[in-house]
């Protein structure tokens, strides 16, 4: 449905947009608030400052800042007393506008989103919140494109779980669910989001490494994606996405990629941080440059579109040179085409992480934020010229700034 929605509330106009995905309401002239189908807060905006939440109940505040070389987008997480604070308003606000008589002008079914979104108090967010843990565990992490997609986790964790920089998975032990168990995952995850499905826009195929599993097991948990009736809008819209890390796993066919395709593999993330080895080797991450190249041509044979995450700023001031250049040279190798994204990550080294000590063991220079963002610059333009004309594009992102 899309339905615009305007009336005179006191002295001045409310505006609310209902659309098929979520219900935007204006509750002044400078504030907007978004709430799935369900009722859930999804985020606000007010004079230029956004708040976004996740399901995991994480309220993100970000805004622009004035420095010295223009406004810097800061972000820090609201404490439990503001994030109350501002949601409860926000629900008093509309609860108000609901009982005011000329509500009448509003669709019942518009009406009835802002119900539930009143209905929504914090503590009911925090509760729903603990369910979502419970279901998922931890969703660390996932491409920019693809942060409104369905989480279905075929597998929990990651294969490998050992590059030194990385912490995401490494309190879960690596498990393919079963076809029963991929069942129940569905249906327990299709329970938990209600009318807020509809907010979902893709199929994210999670954990870490969904397609390394064996092919066989893959066909077998996709088909069950085409089984499920309230799956169909999704994957039909924005298909099935999964990270890939082309390292360990199953080997796939161009054919079986193709087959997967019919099925519905719209991109595949592969996490390549680097297309320098030496680098590769000193973060431990396993494979070489031609493992990239081949499993990229073989998913582009196949029709299938590519994300390529290379990490800046990974290995400091000492690869610094290297860990461009190769990297440049590396994508120039790739059959990039429209569709496909170069992400560029900003490095953050995590303190829980091996990387640090072994950086300082080897007298490693790092790079301050301000270097990073120095150097991100540059990976733009050298990324962007490297493939101009194939219709790929580079974004740079922060992993700060991922909510769920
Ligand atoms: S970077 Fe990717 S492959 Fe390496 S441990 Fe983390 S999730 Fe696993």
């Amino acid at each position: 449905m899309m339905a615009l929605t305007r009336w005179k509330y006191g002295d001045r106009e409310i505006i609310v947009s209902h659309k098929a995905d979520a219900l935007t309401v204006s509750l002044t002239e400078q504030n907007l608030v978004s709430y799935d189908h369900a009722g859930r807060y999804l985020g606000s905006y007010d004079r230029g400052t956004n708040i976004r939440r996740g399901l995991d109940n994480i309220f993100q505040r970000r805004w622009r800042d004035g420095g010295k070389t223009g406004p810097t987008l800061r972000q820090r997480s609201l404490r439990d007393d503001e994030a109350r604070v501002h949601l409860e308003d926000l629900r008093a606000q509309v609860g108000r506008l609901l009982e005011d008589r000329t509500a009448a002008a509003a669709h019942p079914a518009t009406k009835e989103v802002l119900q539930r979104a009143v209905d929504y108090s914090y503590d009911r967010l925090a509760s729903s919140a603990r369910d979502f843990s419970q279901l998922y565990g931890h969703i660390p992490i996932l491409p920019p494109d693809q942060y409104r997609a369905l989480v279905v986790q075929a597998t929990d964790g990651c294969t490998y779980n050992k590059c030194t920089f990385c912490t995401l998975y490494r309190d879960k032990t690596f498990h393919v669910r079963t076809p029963g168990e991929f069942r129940e995952h569905i249906r327990l995850v299709l329970d938990f989001m209600g009318e807020g499905l509809s907010y979902r826009t893709s199929l994210f195929l999670g954990d870490a490494n969904a397609i390394a599993i064996t092919t066989a097991r893959l066909f077998e948990l996709v088909n069950i994606l085409h089984e499920t009736p309230a799956l169909q809008k999704a994957l039909k819209h924005g298909g099935i996405h999964a990270f890939m890390d082309i390292y360990t796993g199953t080997r796939k066919t161009v054919d079986d990629y193709r087959k997967l395709k019919e099925l519905g593999l719209r991109r595949v993330s592969l996490g390549v941080e680097s297309g320098d080895e030496a680098l590769l080797t000193f973060v431990q991450k396993p494979g070489s440059r031609q493992n990239v190249y081949d499993v990229v041509h073989s998913l582009k044979a196949a029709g299938v579109a590519v994300v390529i995450i290379f990490m800046v700023g990974l290995g400091g001031h000492d690869f610094r040179e290297k860990h461009l250049n190769e990297s440049a040279s590396l994508a120039q190798l790739l059959p990039l085409s429209k569709g496909d994204i170069i992400y560029l990550s900003a490095f953050s080294p995590n303190p829980q992480a091996p990387y640090l000590p072994l950086a300082a063991e080897i007298g490693l220079r790092a790079m301050t934020v301000d270097e990073i963002n120095t150097e991100m610059q540059e990976w733009k333009k050298v990324l962007g010229d490297t493939i101009h004309g194939t219709g790929a594009k580079v974004v740079p992102y922060s992993f700060q700034r991922f909510i769920y």
